[in-house]
């Protein structure tokens, strides 16, 4: 999916990163049609991560954090239907435990989550995870002033395409928590996170995430966002970035590579776990060959890959993942 959380309040859009254009290959799998910011940075944190995800489709186990993020971003969204005056503290917190019901509805598998290991209901671990949803809601107040913001946009659905990456283009797309114009039309994209703002030397990939929304809505809009923002409810951190023109394409070049590299993958089936500190949450080291799996048959058709003279058994994989380590 694009979107790293789940629908829940009808306006919020989510969709899937990936179209089953390919037949050819086993049911349910498919080619990369689109680019949004999370698979982008799954390609880059591990090429196979992206295949199990992106192609392969693997079933993943719901998280607790990840789903208490979608309440939490469906509460501070549905504030804004409330008039101004009526944005205050008690209302949002009384609006989680209704969000999580909405979701619970459309997601009854999230039960799990929340039943012990003979099956039945452990309401006290759901009390304490509304809680803490709650909690993380009231943060927000410190941080942004919900009667005095009228977004001019919340969960909005971006796409657009570079027409000239490769044979059928590239497709940018994804989902702004919240978008905000001022009179004079300077835009304001803002983003929200429930967890902890990253220490500088991670910051990175949330910026690379806004810099591609940033990127969306300049050649959508033709006006380059005026800021960045990160509001982090977990540590209560604000953090901004003004984004310039030439930063902007040196993002789509970035992307433009990336595209290039998962075309590459994608033909070829070379698709190399990379293992990091992060495989500590993968899903599916059961089958990646780091952790002593066996990946299941690729799903599409591959060619060979292109060899330059002199090169070794692995060099065309490891051309399309330099590329990677160089954008
Ligand atoms: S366990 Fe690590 S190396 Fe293996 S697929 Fe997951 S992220 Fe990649």
């Amino acid at each position: 999916m694009v979107c790293g959380r789940l629908s829940v309040t009808g306006r919020r859009v989510c969709v899937m990163d990936t179209a089953s254009e390919n037949s050819a290959g086993r049911a349910g799998a498919a080619r990369p049609a689109s680019l949004s910011p999370s698979r982008a940075a799954d390609f880059m944190q591990c090429p196979l991560l992206y295949r199990f995800r992106v192609i392969d489709r693997l079933p993943e186990k719901p998280s607790a954090a990840a789903t208490r993020g979608t309440v939490v971003h469906a509460v501070l969204e549905r504030l804004f239907d409330a008039p101004a005056a009526e944005r205050t503290v008690p209302r949002a917190r009384g609006l989680v435990p209704g969000e999580w019901e909405r979701l619970l509805a459309a997601k009854p598998e999230l039960a799990e989550l929340f039943t012990r290991e003979d099956g039945s209901h452990d309401e006290d671990r759901l009390g304490t995870w509304l809680a803490d949803a709650e909690r993380l809601v009231e943060r927000w107040f410190t941080l942004e002033d919900p009667t005095r913001l009228e977004p001019a946009e919340r969960e909005l659905f971006v796409e657009t395409v570079l027409a000239d990456a490769g044979p059928s283009g590239l497709t940018l797309r994804g989902i702004v928590d919240r978008v905000d114009v001022t009179p004079s039309g300077d835009v304001r994209i803002v983003d929200y996170k429930t967890g902890k703002a990253p220490a500088p030397r991670f910051r990175e990939t949330p910026l690379f995430q806004m810099m591609f929304y940033a990127l969306v809505i300049w050649r959508l809009r033709g006006r380059i966002p005026r800021r960045l923002q990160l509001v982090y409810l977990g540590s209560g951190d604000v953090l901004t970035y003004d984004p310039v023109e030439a930063e902007l394409l040196a993002v789509e070049r970035k992307l433009r590579a990336l595209w290039e590299a998962i075309s590459l993958a994608t033909e070829t089936g070379d698709w190399r776990p990379r293992p990091t500190k992060l495989c500590g949450w993968c899903d599916h080291q059961a089958v990646c060959p780091e952790f002593g799996g066996t990946p299941p048959p690729y799903p599409l058709p591959v060619v060979p890959a292109p060899r330059a003279a002199g090169d070794g058994p692995a060099a065309s994989g490891e051309g399309s993942q330099g590329r990677m380590d160089e954008v």
